[in-house]
This record gives structure tokens, sequence and C-alpha cells, in this order.
């Protein structure tokens, strides 16, 4: 029996994992619901699995006693996935197993090739670069005398940063006690709303500042929402996505839905822009490029800053497993290391797995119609190639 609660995410742990004698198995899969089904998805696990118990076999690089390790853990893996998972909004799952069972799951937002490896350590370099780059929202949750600021990204509530309750104000020196006696009931309510607003105010734009979040979301009543958004700095104005509904009192799930949904708007509009951008500016400059066959070219040229693609995208083609080099016609012995070619019937994961270890942004498009019309994929270009 799978134990879910161990299985929650645990970056840090996973990031400065130690090396040790006890083989860790990072798996890849594909499981965008958009691409691919459960059937197909546990076909190719098993297909993998497969495939590298053979080279285990024939290996020695480790001894019995851990092979069978590792093959109790692939086990673990395919009941896990055929009983337990469901895909919910990821593309590709990395998953981790060691010492027997399965230690975490992260949910990765991009369509990654699936496949196993088996290390004294977990596979953390395309981790890496996603975590680097993906979009970190801070949800400030504000009623009178609470307030909290969660995080979340990839579609999860990360970690609660920081939480502020309303206190007294300090005395503030009145000119007179007449002045002082002016002050009724309701402005003194006032004030301590007043003083809790600008810290809250202050605390968040420090956050904001050393980068623990990207952009904000504020969730809240919306006579308070508004009263607070005077307080705002223009910075953190400027990085406010939007506002939702909510109370410091709401179970995470409840802010984490709306908040999903608010982002998703975001995002979609985000990259339907940029898609306009790349056929619209980009292009006509030389500074972009669209369809597959210059994509792949653009990539190979390491030329590419930001790819662009379709979640419909899809192309059969040939890849070199030595030095990576990817290309649509069949071409064998590779031009660049003369290594053999493999036939792969989508390199979608390819692609994106090769854009990644460069460092390009990735921009995955849900069923965009002009980049649909113009090949499902493009890139926006760091450099022209001059013609010689
Ligand atoms: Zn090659």
């Amino acid at each position: 029996m799978i134990d879910l609660k161990d299985l929650s995410q645990n970056l840090d742990e996973i990031l400065n994992y130690e090396p040790s004698d006890a083989p860790v198995i990072s798996l890849y899969l594909g499981v965008d619901a958009a691409r691919i089904t459960k059937q197909e998805y546990t076909t190719v696990l098993n297909s993998i699995i497969t495939s590298e118990k053979a080279k285990l076999e024939a290996s020695s690089i480790y001894k019995a006693s851990q092979k069978k390790g590792i093959y109790e853990m692939m086990d673990a893996i395919k009941v896990y996935i055929n009983d337990y998972f469901r895909p919910e909004s990821a593309k590709t799952i990395l998953l981790f197993a060691k010492e027997g069972k399965i230690s975490s799951i992260v949910r990765l937002p991009f369509n990654l090739k699936s496949k196993i490896i088996i290390d004294p350590k977990p596979h953390t370099q395309i981790l890496r670069a996603i975590l680097g780059s993906i979009t970190k929202y801070g949800i400030l949750v504000i009623d009178r005398e609470k307030a909290q600021i969660i995080l979340m990204s990839m579609g999860e509530i990360k970690q609660y940063l920081d939480a502020f309750i309303s206190e007294v104000p300090p005395k503030v020196n009145y000119r007179s006690q007449l002045a002082f006696k002016e002050k009724n009931l309701l402005s003194r309510i006032e004030e301590k709303l007043h003083h809790f607003f600008k810290i809250i105010n202050e605390k968040t734009l420090i956050h904001l500042r050393e980068g623990k979040f990207d952009n904000i979301i504020l969730a809240g009543r919306k006579d308070i929402v508004s009263q607070f958004s005077n307080y705002l700095h223009s910075f953190i104005q400027q990085k406010n996505i939007g506002n939702i509904a909510g109370e410091p009192s709401d179970l995470p799930h409840v802010i984490r839905d709306r908040a999903k949904e608010l982002i998703d708007r975001h995002e979609l509009s985000l990259k339907n822009k940029i898609i306009g951008q790349l056929i619209d500016n980009y292009c006509p400059q030389e500074l972009g490029v669209l369809g597959v066959q210059a994509a792949i070219g653009a990539l190979m040229l390491e030329q590419v800053r930001t790819l662009i693609y379709n979640n419909e995208f899809s192309a059969p083609g040939y890849v070199c497993s030595e030095c990576g080099y990817i290309t649509l016609d069949k071409e064998d012995p590779c031009p660049y290391c003369s290594h053999h070619l493999t036939f792969y019937n989508d390199i979608t994961g390819e692609i994106v797995e090769t854009a990644i270890k460069q460092g390009c942004e990735i921009v995955d498009a849900q069923s965009n119609e002009r980049l649909a019309e113009n090949g499902n994929i493009g890139a926006i270009l760091r450099f022209k190639i001059e013609a010689v």
C-alpha cells in the first residue's frame, strides 16, 4: 500500500540530495491528458521499464542485491501509476524512487520525453532549469484583522510565506487633547486598520523585492481589497494580476482553485500576446521562425530564446542519442557524430528538453489558432543568422 502523504513534493530534499550506495530511480513520464491516454502512458512506462531491466541485467555496475532493489522499485512505480496516479494538470511527471519505495513526485508543466535514469542521486538538471523559469505567485489573503501571503507555483500551493495580525498602533502624539477627543470610536478603528494595511504593504514589498514571488494576487472581500489597494506601493500594483474573493480562514484548496482560474486566464493572455508578437513582429524582422523544420534548425544552432508550441503539436522524427541532434528527415548516421539515429513517433519531448537545457523560455500554448495555422510550433530567436 502506498501512502500518498509520503509523495508530497519535497523539492529541497531532492535538490540537496547526498549521493549514496543506494541507487535512485528518476522517471520522466509524459501524462498530458491532451496528448496521451492512460492506457498509452502505462504502455510507455512498461516498455521503458522492460528495456531498462534488460540493460541492467547485462550490466555489472550493480550488485545482485542492488538490482533486486531496483526491480522492486520499478514494480512499485508500475502499481502506483496504474492504480493510484491521476494526471490532473500535469504534462510530465518526474517521479523519484529510492530505498525500495517511491519517495516523491513532481508535476511538471511541460511535455518532456519519457525515460528512466538510475544513478546514485536524483536526476535534477531539467527540474532545476524549470524551477528557475517558473512564475511564482504570491496570494495575499487579507481581512481587517488578519492577513497572510501564500506562495503558489505550477498550479499548487507551495508554502505560507508570511502572516500578519492587526495590532493597536503605537501612541500618536496628538497636538491637543481637543483633537484627541474629537476622534470617535470609528476613527480609532480606522486608525488601527490604516496602521495594519501600511505594515502589510511594507512587508509585501520586501518579499517582492527579494524575489520570493513574481506576481501578486489580492484575495479578500471586495470592499476590503479595494480599500487596501490604496495602500499598495506602485511596484506591487504593477505586479498585481488581479483579485479574487477569499478570507484568511478559507481552506487552502479553495484559495488555490480561485487563484488558479485567475492565473490560467492571465497566462493564456500572455501566451496569446507572445504568439502575436512572434508572428507579427519577430518573424518579419527575421528574429522569429515558424514551423517544426525551422524551429529545430534554430534550436540546433542554439539560436532560440523562446520556444513556443501548441499542445496539439506532434511530429515524427529522428534523434541522435549520442549528441542530441534532431532531424525530421531520415539521415543515418548522425552528420555530427556518426552515431545511429533513432526514430521517434513524436519528437516534441526531445525538442522541449533540448530547449530547456539550452536555457530557453518555454511557452506551451493551448490550441492557439494563429499558431496552429503556422505549424503549431515556432521560436523567438536570440540573434539573426547572417547569410554568408
Ligand atoms: Zn550525433
